[in-house]
């Protein structure tokens, strides 16, 4: 036998049984998303290297050691998304932003992939859910956005949720507050790694980003971002709290939450969950006014967030998959296999929202019954969210009768009767 091929480390398969969460979970981000007028957006999984530097920023970690960038045939760098954000601005820019009527509301869904060391729910390739609000400046822009998060992380059963919240000055606010910040930390500077004292001189906020446990302690008594906001900043957050409190979005402030991507401007915010290990950040998300002009278009503001798909699912107790009724279809052998691809289909088109599987093992009706009755029993055994469990089972007095026999597995019972007789015996029993 040849040897076997393993997955790239960092990356996971998805089977039936957790794909059909995530598009579970897809689902209702279209449905909740979509009831605040949020339309789907779906980029290129790779963009041109560049995209990534002016965007995410030079030298956060995500573009400094993270990304996965190669050049192709022709020697053009490109890059496979670490985030979803900046792919999707590109798109506006390039299409026109400065055309379409505001604000613009998107979501999307899909993989982003950074070089990080792999551990329980950190991985090389991973999945975001993700939101962009585009041509709301004010703290109602910031405060939809968190309301219709928190709508989706209710509808998924995350009733507990709590955001924290803070703010971070921008313009010549920024510009004091780095510079307060590096005045607290050069005293300490013999205990930084080369890492942070390269972040030190070149952008100390993303000393916040910092994993070395020397820099912690340090970075405890720092200056917060909070006191330096001029007049219109504070007033932005201040009027935000209010809103939260009004629209019953649980939040607290913390002065650490700087999130590791340079276009933050203002408002940030993070929700991490209990049900996970060690990476309990389950999402991340802020105000971005400058991104925009950055990558060449008009000044828009916006605000926005991405949810770590895989720890929303992974995290999860509840099950927000539609219940739907299963119909196992098991002709007796292969000369009743016309007649159960027949009756199948029929089925299908009558029970639009089951699942109807055919046995074609041709063992007969003995064994096929088995898996159909572990099943009732089980119903995890199955990828869906099964509810009622039923058999078809077609021998050869009922192809030459042109009837079927129907079995409940649930209850038991059993009947067979003319095959034109399967709609109304059917009706209602879609879940
Ligand atoms: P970020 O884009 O860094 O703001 O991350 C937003 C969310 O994506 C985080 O809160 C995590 O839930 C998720 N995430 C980020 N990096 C990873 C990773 N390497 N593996 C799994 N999930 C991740």
């Amino acid at each position: 036998m040849k040897a076997r091929l393993k997955a790239a480390k960092g990356t996971h398969d998805l089977f039936p049984a957790d794909a059909e969460k995530f598009a579970a979970v897809e689902t209702v981000a279209r449905r909740v998303f979509g009831s605040f007028g949020y339309g789907e957006i779906r980029t290129p999984t790779f963009e041109s290297t560049e995209l990534f530097a002016r965007s995410v920023g030079e030298t956060t970690d995500i573009v400094h050691k993270e990304m996965y960038t190669f050049p192709d045939r022709k020697g053009r760098s490109l890059t496979l998304r670490p985030e979803n954000t900046a792919g999707v601005v590109r798109a506006l820019v390039e299409k026109g932003i400065q055309e379409m009527p505001r604000p613009l509301r998107l979501w999307y869904t899909g993989s982003q992939f950074r070089y990080e060391q792999p551990q329980a729910g950190r991985y090389r390739e991973f999945r975001q859910i993700g939101v962009e609000l585009l041509g709301v400046p004010g703290p109602v822009g910031d405060a939809e956005v968190l309301g219709m998060l928190f709508a989706f992380l209710h509808a998924l059963g995350f009733t507990d949720a709590v955001a924290t919240i803070n703010c971070i000055p921008r313009g010549p606010a920024r510009a004091a507050f780095s510079k307060a910040l590096q005045d607290h930390v050069r005293p300490h500077a013999a205990r930084l790694g080369a890492e942070d004292l390269k972040r030190l001189e070149e952008n100390p906020l993303r000393l916040f980003d910092s994993k070395d446990p020397e820099a912690r302690p340090i970075l405890e008594g720092a200056p917060k971002t909070l006191d330096f906001l001029d007049e219109a900043s504070r007033a932005h957050h201040e009027a935000l709290k209010e809103l939260l409190v009004q629209g019953g979005v649980r939040f607290r402030e913390s002065a650490a939450i700087v999130r590791g991507i340079d276009y933050y401007t203002l408002t940030v915010f993070e929700v991490a969950s209990e049900r996970l290990g060690a990476q309990n950040a389950l999402l991340g998300g802020g105000r971005y006014d400058e991104l925009v002009g950055e990558l060449g278009g008009p000044p828009t503001p916006a605000v926005g967030f991405a949810i770590g798909e895989d720890r929303l699912v992974e995290a999860m107790t509840g099950d927000v998959r539609e219940p739907r009724s299963l119909v196992f279809v098991i002709p007796d052998g292969p000369d009743e296999f016309v007649y159960a691809l027949g009756v199948s289909n029929e089925i299908r088109g009558l029970l639009p929202e089951a699942i109807v599987e055919s046995d074609y093992s041709g063992r007969g009706i003995g064994k096929g019954l088995g898996r159909a009755g572990q099943i009732a029993r089980d119903p995890a055994l199955h990828p869906f969210r099964v509810g009622a469990v039923h058999a078809v089972l077609l021998g050869s007095r009922e192809r030459e009768g042109d009837t079927v026999t129907m079995k409940d597995l649930t209850s038991g019972t059993q009947e067979t009767f003319p095959r034109r007789e399967l709609p109304e015996r059917l009706a209602g029993r879609e879940r």
